[in-house]
């Protein structure tokens, strides 16, 4: 068979990529192993304007955030399933320090920070000694459900395989890849975390990061705010809230660990004044990179292999604005973002 593109691996990425080239009217084939414990399906989905000790505005999030609550919009829309909320951040300040630093941006850029008109509002579900602020917009993406759905679509129209892609089937010709049966003009890997090992792409600076995770219940708990005390606390599904995470630069495996298990507990005696039962305990690793940049586009060396991949733990933000690069790139050989750009490691991947 032929098809324009082959796509390796479904996360996030891959399934912005899927979308663009649907509406591009490119065919293409995605080849997914169903693993459970994907960084994509153990994500929260949130996309936080800020970030760090100094509450300073994300990268390009200006460009991100309206780019990011359309795109989801009109995927949700073509899937017929709303898979993007505004929920607004509740962020208690673990220490006074901490509040006078979120006072002292707020005075400086107003644009995602407010203070709320009575601190106590809380009280009644949660423990915090120093009070909040809150962080809005906020947004955040049900991807679980948005990768269910794609994948469906894609399966009922035969347009994905099921099955692990094996590298050294790939052959590389002049004027396109095949692999087994399938003959295409270029092939796309957005293979997260496994792309450290990918053989096309050597050398890349990741930077991987594990993350742990429990699902709690908490019957009665708001699902209004995402709450943000060291861990963040996301309403999930129902009476089911999502709990992380860690970021580990260092680990053994990308298993669940017994002593994140008991720091989540503990940080639920100490924080949520209501009962709760603790469901569920995942894992996943984040492709993340040293720069802290997304890797997007085709290898300076080999011109029918590109990548999209490298999100870190902006992946809901980032996969659906680069996905359309890559595609405008591709289609209308529009340029991408040098920050972004694969091209940056000519040397390196010319090797
Ligand atoms: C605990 C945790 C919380 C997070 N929370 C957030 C958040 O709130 N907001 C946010 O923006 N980001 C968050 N992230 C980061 C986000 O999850 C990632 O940036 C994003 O999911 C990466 O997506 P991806 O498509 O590149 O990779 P993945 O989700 O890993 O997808 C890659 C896919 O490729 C498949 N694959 C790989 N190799 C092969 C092969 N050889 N054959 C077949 N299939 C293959 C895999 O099975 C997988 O389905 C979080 C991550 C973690 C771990």
């Amino acid at each position: 068979m032929y098809a324009d593109f082959i796509i390796v691996g479904q996360g996030i990425c891959g399934t912005f990529l899927s979308h663009e080239l649907q509406k591009a009217n490119q065919s293409f084939i995605v080849i997914d192993e169903s693993k459970p414990f994907t960084a994509s399906k153990v994500a929260s989905g949130i996309i936080n304007p800020v970030t760090g000790r100094r509450i300073v505005k994300t990268w390009m999030i200006d460009e991100l955030m309206p780019f990011a609550w359309d795109a989801y919009r009109s995927f949700g829309d073509k899937l017929g399933i709303d898979c993007i909320k505004e929920k607004p951040i509740i962020d208690c300040f673990a220490t006074p320090q901490m509040r006078l630093a979120f006072i002292d941006r707020y005075e400086k850029d107003q644009q995602f920070l407010s203070l709320p008109a009575n601190e106590n509002n809380w009280q009644s579900f949660l423990q915090y000694d120093f009070g909040y602020g809150i962080i809005q917009p906020a947004y955040l993406a049900d991807i679980q459900l948005l990768l269910k759905k794609q994948r469906e679509t894609l399966l009922t129209s035969s347009l994905l395989r099921e099955e692990y892609f094996d590298a050294t089937q790939l052959s590389i010709k002049e004027d396109g890849i095949e692999y087994k049966d399938i003959s295409a003009a270029k092939i796309i890997f957005c293979d997260g975390v496994t792309g450290y090992d990918n053989p096309f792409f050597p050398n890349l600076p990741y930077g991987l990061n594990k993350g742990e995770v429990i699902l709690v219940e908490i019957p009665g708990f708001p699902d209004t705010h995402i709450i943000k005390k060291g861990y963040s606390l996301v309403p999930w599904n129902g009476n089911t809230f999502w709990l992380g995470s860690t970021y580990l630069w260092e680990f053994d495996d990308d298993k669940p660990t017994k002593g994140f298990y008991q720091f989540a507990e503990n940080w639920l005696k100490q924080t949520v004044k209501m009962p709760f039962t603790i469901i569920d305990h995942m894992a996943s690793v984040r492709p993340a990179t040293l720069e802290r940049k997304p890797f997007v586009g085709m290898h300076p060396a080999i011109n029918n292999i590109g990548i999209l991949n490298g999100m870190g733990t902006k992946g809901c933000s980032l996969a659906p604005f680069f996905a359309k690069q890559l595609v405008d790139h591709l289609l209308y050989n529009k340029p991408i973002m040098a920050d972004a750009n694969v091209q940056r490691f000519k040397k390196v991947l010319s090797r």
